[in-house]
């Protein structure tokens, strides 16, 4: 079997050819057959139909697979079969890139060794205390997982001997690598014995890896996997189109009118997931974050509040949640789409645990759409794209729960009282039964009508925006620039404006407060009757932009703004320019501001606002407090107002 043999099926299929290998048909002995059937495995998975076979024979092997293709059983058992339980001394050590990695590993594995007698697992990480692993290891125990950095102490203290190690185990060696753990993995092989057998496991295998199976792997049989089936068919993929300032507001409504048992959110920076996972207990949801700053005590205890069903939404970086296995976990958000498909892959593989089905919506910024193709390309599968609930979803979701577990209620009586008093109601209003029920029913979701809504969504916007304050301008910022295709591992603030001032820069406002696109200016205002819409079908129809690339429209007198997310060439420049509102061409240019000698653009009304910096980035929120003429401006894009909002993408064309 070689690397040749890559499985092409694009995770969609099983491998159809040999119908129903089973674990019998594998060679592992009884007692791990026993085990293998109480955990409820009926059929190997990939990986594991293919090393166990290999490892049983006594092969090194290394195995490309993603995260939830099997992989600990696909080394467990065969490792079990090679140990001799009457041996106490450690000889099997399995190296994991994290505490919860080796204690989930280490977890498996006496799993599966529950009817193998004498044979103890031991976990040793950073963070725990010394004395028990250093009983356990001299009482003999014959397995032991651990993160590179631990086992090296152990070797240092002198506590871990691996001179009767036989098999050797590297779980997501890129991911120990990319720690920097490649030092300590060369020092474990040279420690353990030259006569022992090899398993190396990486999602990916750049070439640094490479040379470690080169150096100390004997002839290993490669296997690689596409994406398993199990995991990727099981989990639907989705994605939206969100601009950065309405992510917040949007993860609210897709956890509001989410079924899922529990979910994961994933951020991309540590700041960033704390200030998400604060904002969801602020509007009452059972959340908590976790890092990899959190201490490792907390971090256990929250994935136990998570596992137990205490906790119901879990905020994390991608290092904080590696490899974590939680069943209850149904919907995973990429609250920031992440750069590398690899981490795309092994976040939407927290869901869709243990044979049961899962989601996976990612938020992509207008920006962020090359990301998004990179991911499609590089995992051969396209995403489909979704609409974000809107708060009117959310009350509906939250009505027909609540319709839901009517009838319990009824059946558990007690309601004279309420009868009573409706009937009172009724009888003193003249009300009809129907809409008594439905307000009732609208304030117990809390909805308070059509006007308080918007106010509502107006202040939770604002309070958002304030929250994410000024710690992350900087990263607010540097957002804003181009992707560009074959740097999406470059850190963000490698990518800031400082590199990027291309000339569009120089003439073009870049709205600096969300992925609305470079400020352009069009010719016609209010004073030549134009209207949102209808500038937003000049852009459409003429122009042949979609709805999505627009902006925030703001009319003023005589011109007004528009942001435009997409790329305009000179003949759409051209084009947009000769169409027409209100009989009037729009002649659009890169808008420059207002000009500081003329006093801005008030200047006709004597305002005086015409030195404010350029980039005001709070001129959104402070409503008509911006560089631009406060009594004129009015109507900006209608067809996005926050009253009646049900996406975030203005309708195609007019409306
Ligand atoms: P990986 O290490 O590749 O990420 P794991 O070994 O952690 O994957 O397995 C992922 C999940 O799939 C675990 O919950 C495990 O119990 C389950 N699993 C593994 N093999 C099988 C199988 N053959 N049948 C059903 N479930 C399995
Ligand atoms: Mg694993």
């Amino acid at each position: 079997m070689t690397a040749a043999e890559v499985n092409e099926t694009s995770g969609t299929t099983e491998a159809p050819e040999e119908p129903s290998i089973t674990f019998d048909d594998l060679g592992l002995p009884e007692n791990l057959l026993a085990a293998v059937k109480q955990l409820g495995f009926t059929k190997p998975s990939t990986i594991q139909e293919r090393a166990i076979p290999e490892l049983l024979k006594g092969s090194d092997i290394t195995g490309i697979a993603q995260t939830g293709t099997g992989k600990t059983a696909a080394f467990g058992l065969p490792m079990l079969a090679a140990l001799d339980p009457e041996l106490r001394a450690v000889q099997a050590l399995v190296l994991a890139p994290t505490r919860e990695l080796a204690m989930q590993v280490a977890e498996a594995i006496e799993t599966f060794a529950s009817h193998v007698d004498g044979l103890e697992v031991l976990a040793v990480y950073g963070g725990s205390p010394y004395p028990p692993q250093i009983r356990a290891l001299k009482t003999g125990v014959q397995v032991v997982v651990g993160t590179p950095g631990r086992v090296i102490d152990h070797l240092d203290r002198g506590t871990l001997d691996l001179s009767n190690i036989r098999f050797l185990v590297l779980d997501e060696a890129d991911e120990m690598l990319r720690m920097g753990f490649a030092e300590d993995v060369e020092r474990v092989f040279g420690e353990a014995p030259a006569e022992r057998q090899v398993a190396l496991f990486s999602a990916t295998m750049p070439p640094q890896i490479r040379r470690v199976a080169q150096h100390h792997l004997k002839n290993p049989v490669e296997i690689a996997v596409a994406r398993q089936s199990t995991t990727v068919t099981s989990v639907t993929q989705e994605y939206a189109i969100v601009p950065f300032r309405h992510k917040s507001g949007s993860l609210f409504r897709v956890l509001a009118t989410s079924d899922a048992d529990a979910a994961i959110v994933f951020c991309r920076t540590r700041g960033a997931a704390e200030e998400v996972g604060s904002a969801l207990v602020e509007r009452g949801i059972s959340a908590a974050t976790i890092s990899g700053d959190v201490a490792q005590k907390d971090r256990e205890k929250i994935v136990e509040r998570l596992r137990s069903g205490q906790l119901d939404v879990l905020v994390a970086t991608d290092v904080a949640a590696r490899g974590l296995d939680v069943e209850r976990i149904g919907l995973v958000v990429n609250f920031d789409i992440p750069g590398e498909p690899e981490a795309y892959v092994h976040r939407i593989g927290r869901t869709g645990r243990a044979g049961r089905s899962g989601r996976a919506l990612s938020f992509v910024t207008p920006s962020e759409r090359s990301k998004l193709k990179f991911i499609e390309r590089t995992i051969r599968t396209s995403l489909t794209e979704i609409e974000i609930p809107s708060p009117a979803d959310v009350s509906e979701h939250k009505v027909k729960k609540m319709l839901g577990s009517l009838e319990t209620r009824i059946e558990a009586g007690r309601l004279a009282m309420y009868e009573k008093l409706i009937t009172t109601y009724l009888e003193e209003h003249e009300a009809e039964n129907i809409t008594v029920a439905a307000a009732l029913a609208a304030i117990a979701v809390g909805d308070s009508g059509p006007r308080a809504r918007a106010e509502q969504e107006e202040y939770e916007n604002q309070l958002a925006e304030d929250r994410r304050g000024r710690k992350n301008r900087e990263e607010r910022e540097s957002r804003f620039s181009k992707d560009r295709p074959g740097r999406f591992d470059r850190d963000r603030h490698d990518r800031g404006d400082r590199g990027d001032r291309s000339s569009r820069d120089r003439g073009g406002r870049r709205d600096r407060d969300g992925d609305s696109g470079t400020r352009y200016r069009i010719a016609v205002g209010h004073k030549d009757g134009a209207e949102a819409r209808g500038i937003v079908g000049a852009l459409t129809n003429e122009g042949g932009l979609s709805g999505r690339d627009l902006g925030r429209i703001e009319i003023f007198g005589s011109f007004s703004l528009v942001d435009i997310s997409a790329n305009v060439d000179e003949d759409m420049m051209g084009r947009i320019s000769r169409a027409r509102v209100g009989g009037k061409a729009l002649r659009i240019r890169l808008d420059d501001g207002p000009a500081p000698r003329s006093g801005g653009y008030d200047r006709d009304r004597g305002g005086d606002r015409g030195d404010r910096p350029r980039f005001d980035r709070d001129r959104h929120d402070r409503g008509g407090d911006r560089g631009y003429d406060r009594g004129e401006r009015r109507g900006r894009n209608d067809w996005n107002d926050r009253s009646d909002r049900s996406s975030f993408k203005p309708r195609r064309g007019n409306r």
